[in-house]
């Protein structure tokens, strides 16, 4: 695939100039313009119902929203839509405002890709041929690609990977022991997901520690919809809970996280039940949907605080699958420096850090109750004599895409 040369009398990418970021799924495209450099939004917004009825459209710029509701069939209709916002609410993509890049987040990038890459067609047909190992995800990425690429011609644009960041990790981490021909012929491997987020959160949680990147040993759990944990060592990521697909490791909306695998075996023979039927239980009918009826964590607590038995139990295995993989990854770190929450669930529910954290004595983590119950943005929730400390950090991964597409441009990719 072909790489930029470093920079030279082109725009100047390297520095904090605005890229566009998007992050186009199957039914939704989200963007945001963001200034490389500060991490500042200029403007920011939402494609819904691409495809189906009802389509919906909503832009922010300088904290106003402004709605749209129309009928988007694909996503053409959904670009020119973002084009059409731009154009009337601001801020001016041709003008003061042109981005210097697109940044596409773009789920899996297989074993074949380690680094944010620059978008030409060789690496399109990439992306097609890894679609086998995200049928739900790299679909959509791929047509927002294309869209973009007819829409800015002239623009570089670029693809950064939910998976790159860990392909630093070991052989013996990634490693499956399944057959050799699953792994040579079919790239049966340990994966990794939500990699931009663990590789800002965890550079950020270097940075508040005051500790050198390459000297720090950080667990981030990353408590979203879709969840994982990461062991980062010295700025890599060394073990993950999520594999293959998104499915493995950790207990998310609708998704269970760690299962037997005899279990489809089992439901077939029990049951009649078809692999579609299973695939499609695993990723929209199983995790906190399946225990407590709501996947939104929010309203799971909620339900729990107010005395229903089934969100409890949801709570609780939530927080017990979190204490297990929080545990065995602070053990493949060896020496741990610090645990980091974010996404959704991580920033904002203190009841579930409370309850992770309160487990976790043995790691040398002393809560500070106040601290973790009054969290405003970049927060310590440890006390000051913990051994080892504890934050929140909300996760960026806009500015992450971005500032990822601008060192690729200046010719100093990150990893
Ligand atoms: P996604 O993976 O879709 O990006 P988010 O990072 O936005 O997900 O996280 C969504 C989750 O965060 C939902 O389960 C939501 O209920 C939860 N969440 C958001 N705010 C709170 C809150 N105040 N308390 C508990 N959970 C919350």
């Amino acid at each position: 695939m072909s790489m930029p040369d470093a920079q030279d009398d082109g725009p100047v990418t390297g520095g904090g100039g605005p890229v566009l970021v998007i992050n186009a799924g199957s039914s939704s495209l989200k963007y945001q313009l963001v200034l490389a450099g500060s991490g500042e939004a200029l403007a920011s917004g939402l494609v819904e119902r691409i495809g189906l009825e009802g389509g919906h459209a909503q832009h922010t710029v300088t904290g106003t929203e402004h709605e749209l509701e129309r009928e988007i069939p694909d996503h053409t209709a959904a670009f020119e839509v973002l084009t059409a916002q731009f154009a009337e609410h601001g801020p001016d993509l041709a003008g003061a405002s042109a981005p210097v890049a697109v940044g596409h987040r773009v789920v899996h990038g297989g074993a074949r890709f380690a680094t944010t890459v620059l978008i030409d067609e060789e690496v399109l047909g990439t992306l097609r041929d890894l679609v086998p190992l995200a049928p739900l995800h790299n679909p959509g990425n791929i047509a927002g690609i294309e869209v973009a690429l007819q829409a800015f011609p002239d623009l570089p644009q670029v693809a950064v990977f939910d998976t790159a960041f860990h392909q630093t990790l070991p052989e013996a981490a990634h490693t499956y022991a399944v057959p050799l021909s699953w792994r040579q012929t079919f790239h049966v491997r340990r994966y990794g997901f939500h990699g931009t987020s663990h590789a800002y959160v965890s550079r950020r949680t270097a940075e508040l520690l005051g500790r050198p990147v390459e000297d720090t040993n950080v667990v981030v759990l990353h408590l979203g919809n879709g969840a994982s944990a990461c062991a980062v060592a010295g700025g890599r990521s060394v073990d993950t809970s999520m594999g293959l697909t998104p499915l493995e490791g950790l207990v998310m909306g609708t998704r269970p996280g760690d299962l037997d695998p005899g279990l489809p075996a089992h439901l077939s023979r029990v049951a009649g039940m078809t692999l579609p039927e299973f695939d499609h239980a695993l990723n929209k009918e199983s995790g906190l949907k399946a225990l407590a009826g709501d996947s939104d964590f929010r309203t799971v607590t909620e339900l729990r605080a107010a005395g229903d038995a089934a969100a409890a139990l949801a709570f609780d295995v939530v927080v017990h699958r979190l204490v297990r993989h929080l545990g065995a990854l602070a053990l493949v770190l060896g020496r741990l420096d610090a645990v980091t929450f974010t996404a959704g669930i991580g920033e904002n529910s203190a009841v579930l850090r409370a309850a992770v954290l309160e487990r976790a004595g043995l790691l040398g983590i002393e809560l500070d109750h106040d601290a973790n119950d009054t969290v405003a943005g970049e927060t310590r929730i440890s006390t000051a004599d913990s051994r080892v400390a504890a934050f929140v950090v909300p996760t960026n991964e806009e500015w992450e895409i971005a500032r990822e597409a601008a060192q690729l441009l200046a010719g100093q990719s990150l990893h």
